[in-house]
């Protein structure tokens, strides 16, 4: 069966995520169809047979698991690893730490959330922190009583710890602080300081997700996409993008190997739905350059307020990425579709030289460390198809380009 690329990860997915919730006060939301999903404790649920029947009709090699929303535990995400290891891997949280607060247990605390992380990374059963790095996951933090505002210099310290994490167990932190809804500092203002700040760690842009995207659309999107473009450790998920906003992606000067695909697969408020729809409120008229949304189910006036059925988002995504191959080489969809995810989450392939490298239009400067793409111990079948070593002895001519 024809794949859209040769490896292909979905570097978001949700497969324990609710179909319903666990507390009384989430089915009184409910009812009143104001769930969203994030407040309240969930009720898991093993979605991974279907999840992996998409992964087979779609041609999905391996999906990178998130534990996100309260009640899905780093431990759920361990077993479905352990259970079927060819197929996924799993990122880990501060799950425990925030269950605790949202149960009124105990107050949320950021020591306590980078210490789950920390014995959590311990096991070596996570490749990655994420999808809520510990602070970003905000409701708790901010509801009556907690904390609330996190000034940008608290955040910026908050981020040394997490990146020291993420250097120690040499694995990629993803950053969701879009979701720390009141603060005065500026999202983009902060993967710069936490990049400059924090240059060995590799931090990976959730969702892409650009602020402003619903006020000022493509110039916001724009001016994102270009400082993105100059930071050599921020990466970008493009799950819901559109191919405009691939094309400003690479028009601004952002490469493939920032670039990494995936969605919010399983997270099950969500629909995906034509713009048509209407009821976006102020959203409507600046996103019209998309032809369909992902949005949370709050979002949309009388719609249940838990889908019943699982949205595909792996058809939908796949298709914008087909109409970018009209101009993107296949060589850098190979990189966006599993290429950079295998690289930042080290996952096993199965051969070499399957993606592109040494080349200085993806590279840069650093086009000769880029060679060879991956290493060899996430090779399956190494079988001596590399090419020998003296084929990289560059003439004097060839030294100065
Ligand atoms: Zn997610």
């Amino acid at each position: 069966m024809r794949s859209i690329a040769r490896f292909v990860v979905d570097t978001h997915c949700h497969i324990t995520t609710l179909y319903q919730p666990a507390t009384e006060e989430g089915w009184e939301k409910v009812e009143q169809c104001e769930w969203s999903g994030l407040e309240y404790e969930l009720e898991p649920f093993d979605n991974s047979f279907l999840t992996m029947y998409d992964m087979e009709r779609y041609g999905v090699d391996m999906a990178v698991l998130l534990p996100s929303i309260p009640g899905t535990t780093n431990e759920s995400q361990a077993k479905l690893v352990k259970r079927f290891s060819n197929k996924f891997r799993a990122c880990c949280s501060d799950q425990m730490t925030i269950l605790k607060a949202i149960r009124g247990e105990e107050q949320w605390a950021f020591k306590a959330a980078i210490q789950e992380v920390d014995e959590a990374l311990k096991t070596g059963h996570f490749v990655g922190i994420g999808e809520f790095a510990p602070g970003s996951s905000a409701y708790h933090r901010q509801l009556p009583g907690a904390e609330g505002k996190v000034d940008f210099d608290k955040r910026v310290d908050e981020w040394a710890a997490i990146c020291e994490l993420g250097v120690k167990y040499d694995v990629p932190v993803l950053c969701h602080d879009q979701f720390i809804f009141e603060r005065d500092w500026k999202l983009i203002d902060m993967l710069v300081k936490i990049s400059e700040m924090n240059p060995d760690a590799k931090i990976i842009q959730t969702h892409g997700a650009v602020e402003d995207e619903g006020i000022r659309g493509m110039d916001a999107i724009r001016d994102m996409y270009e400082i993105v473009g100059t930071l050599d450790n921020v990466y970008m998920e493009t799950g819901g993008w559109s191919e405009k906003q691939f094309e400003i992606a690479f028009e601004v000067g952002v490469t493939a190997n920032q670039l990494m695909w995936g969605h919010d697969y399983g997270n099950v408020p969500q629909h995906i739905v034509r713009k048509t729809i209407g009821k976006f409120g102020p959203m409507k008229k600046e996103l019209e350059y998309r032809n369909t949304m992902s949005l949370m189910t709050f979002g949309y006036k009388n719609f249940p307020a838990v889908p019943t059925y699982q949205p595909d988002f792996y058809g939908w995504g796949l298709r914008t990425v087909d109409r970018v191959g009209d101009w993107l080489t296949q060589d850098e969809i190979n990189l966006i579709m599993g290429g950079t995810a295998a690289k930042l989450y080290k996952l096993p392939v199965p051969y070499p030289r399957m993606f592109p490298e040494g080349r200085p239009d993806i590279f840069g400067d650093k086009w000769r460390e880029s060679i060879p793409y991956l290493p060899d111990d996430q090779i399956q079948h190494p079988e001596n198809v590399r090419m020998s070593q003296s084929s990289f002895e560059f003439t004097k001519e060839e030294k100065k380009i």
